[in-house]
């Protein structure tokens, strides 16, 4: 199945300049999203995944029905502020400014084996705070699967040394 044609260019979104990729047009179709998920089941299959992370809004609806289907739990990393138990957090560089993602602390036993998952690596920030919040808690990173790789932006760099899997790229 060609992914592509689900995915929804919006131009100058959300400021000009910005070409955004509207995954929300390929999980509105039932087809494309269990495709895009028996995709990334597959790259997971034979990692021994123990637990499937993935960053607050877009990597929970790419990682979550994936841990469901690999039959292993599934942990959010949030912004500041939204998790209710004791938390580990990161810093990280914005364009401008710095944002934070957290981890409940007591989530990832050391050893244990993760599949970090979002819609689309971008600069890779996000990705590269969210290893450091798993790697922190002794976890191992089994594998990072996206949709969409923008790779005039390079996030790839980031990633050196990792398993990384893209299903479509810009
Ligand atoms: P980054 O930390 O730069 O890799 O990007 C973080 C997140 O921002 C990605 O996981 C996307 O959810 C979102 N994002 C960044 N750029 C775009 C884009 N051009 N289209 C859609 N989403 C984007």
């Amino acid at each position: 199945m060609d992914l592509n044609q689900f995915i929804t260019i919006v131009p100058d979104w959300p400021k000009p300049g910005i070409s955004f990729k509207d995954i929300s047009s390929l999980m509105e179709n039932g087809e494309a999203y269990r495709y895009a998920t028996d995709q990334i089941v597959e790259y997971a299959k034979d990692k021994q995944i123990d637990i499937v992370v993935g960053p607050e809004a877009r990597g929970f609806i790419i990682g979550c029905p994936v841990a469901y289907s690999l039959g292993v739990g599934f942990a959010p990393v949030r912004k500041e502020g939204k998790l209710p138990r004791e938390t580990i957090k990161v810093e990280y560089g914005l364009e401008y400014g710095k944002d934070v993602l957290t981890m409940h602390k007591d989530v990832i036993k050391p050893g244990q084996r993760v599949l970090i998952t979002d819609d689309l690596l971008a600069t890779g920030g996000t990705i590269e705070a969210t290893i450091k919040l798993v790697e922190e808690l002794g976890g191992v990173v089994a594998g990072i699967a996206f949709l969409i790789d923008l790779t005039y932006l390079e996030g790839r760099s980031k990633l050196e040394g990792y398993d990384v899997l893209t299903l479509m790229s810009y």
